[in-house]
């Protein structure tokens, strides 16, 4: 099962992501989590793509592509996987329908977890994640057991550069402008399907479950 996350920065679209791939027993593929692993590596790929990050911009599909093509002719992904954050424009999306159509295969389902921009900011300045293993906590919502460590590895807790207000609403702009469009695209293929992602995340979760065990 090939599944896509929609949804603007912000609205829970990794959390969810990580949900489904645990239930299902597919890998959770983030093209976010694999630049920073890039970043925190010092790899030429990481120190480009850092250029565009903390900035709340796009890296360049010609980059971006090429990681996500590779990622997923990894052998764990032979049934399926759950892509959070990729494709974030058309062109990426694309990429990818023609990458599959060779093999014969498509995606099964795009998730939009839609949330409104006034709730993402707010969430989002919120949000701490992990400097050693990337785990990502909320101060109201998903607070770790000790303030300012986290719960999986004790490593320190930081706001991230791209989750700062002003990088947020350019975040914010650039999905609007760039990655929404993906919204109608997957609404063409007939793969679309969006949940209130300002519900209690377990109760999203539920609704995407149900989703996904009604049409398989
Ligand atoms: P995320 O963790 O998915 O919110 O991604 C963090 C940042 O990584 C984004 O703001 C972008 O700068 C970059 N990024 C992640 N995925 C993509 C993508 N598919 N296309 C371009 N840039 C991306």
């Amino acid at each position: 099962m090939k599944i896509i996350m929609l949804g603007a920065p912000g609205a829970g679209k990794g959390t969810q992501a990580k949900m489904i791939a645990e239930k299902f027993g597919i890998p959770h593929i983030s093209t976010g989590d694999i630049f920073r692993s890039n970043i925190k590596e010092g790899t030429q790929l990481g120190t480009e793509a850092k250029k565009y990050m903390d900035q709340g911009l796009l890296v360049p599909d010609e980059l971006t592509v090429k990681i996500l093509l590779d990622r997923v002719a990894k052998e764990d992904c032979a049934g399926g996987y759950v892509l959070d954050g990729f494709p974030r424009t058309i062109p990426q999306a694309e990429v990818l329908d023609e990458a599959l159509e060779k093999l014969n295969e498509k995606i099964d389902y795009a998730v939009n977890v839609d949330v409104p921009d006034d709730n993402i900011v707010k969430r989002m300045s919120g949000r701490r994640a992990c400097l050693k293993c990337g785990a990502t906590f909320h101060m109201e919502h998903i607070p770790p057991k000790q303030e300012g460590i986290c719960d999986s590895c004790g490593g320190e807790l930081v706001l991230r550069d791209d989750d700062k207000q002003e990088t947020v609403q350019n975040r914010l702009k650039v999905y609007h402008d760039q990655t929404q469009p993906l919204i109608d695209y997957y609404t063409k293929k007939g793969v679309l399907k969006s949940v209130d992602g300002t519900m209690e995340m377990k109760a999203v979760f539920q609704l995407i479950s149900e989703i996904i065990k009604e049409e398989k």
